[in-house]
């Protein structure tokens, strides 16, 4: 069967036209801008999102800075914003302002305590 591979907008890296994130940089939304909490495409000239009406720009916990919450990583900072779903059978990626899974729907304990945590043992 053939397959269409498509560039990740994020990193370039050709992936599967399905792929709900991507395999080389694990963004969520490799081919569009995704609001992070329902999935639904965002653009940064929107000031919310037109489905879970969130604000698609927030400040980020590690720089401060302000970022679009349809990338993974910070405008300002460069650092990426998500941690894994601490449900075992998941470890899905989430967005640090998530508090479910957008995947298995489990609670997200102190997603932005674990991220400032992780990036602080990364030094
Ligand atoms: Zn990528
Ligand atoms: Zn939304
Ligand atoms: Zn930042
Ligand atoms: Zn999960």
């Amino acid at each position: 069967m053939a397959t269409y591979k498509q560039p990740c907008i994020h990193c370039g890296e050709m992936i599967e036209r399905d792929s709900r994130y991507c395999p080389k940089c694990a963004s969520n939304g490799p081919f569009g801008f995704q609001c992070p909490s329902c999935l639904k495409p965002i653009q940064r000239e929107q000031a919310i999102c037109s489905d879970c009406g969130r604000a698609v720009m927030t400040t980020c916990p590690l720089c401060g800075g302000q970022t679009f919450r349809g990338a993974i990583k910070c405008d300002a900072c460069g650092k990426p914003l998500t941690v894994r779903c601490g449900y075992k059978y998941c470890g899905e990626p989430q967005y640090f302002e998530n508090t479910k899974c957008t995947l298995c729907g489990k609670p997200i304990k102190d997603a932005k305590k674990q991220l400032i945590k992780e990036s602080k043992g990364k030094k």
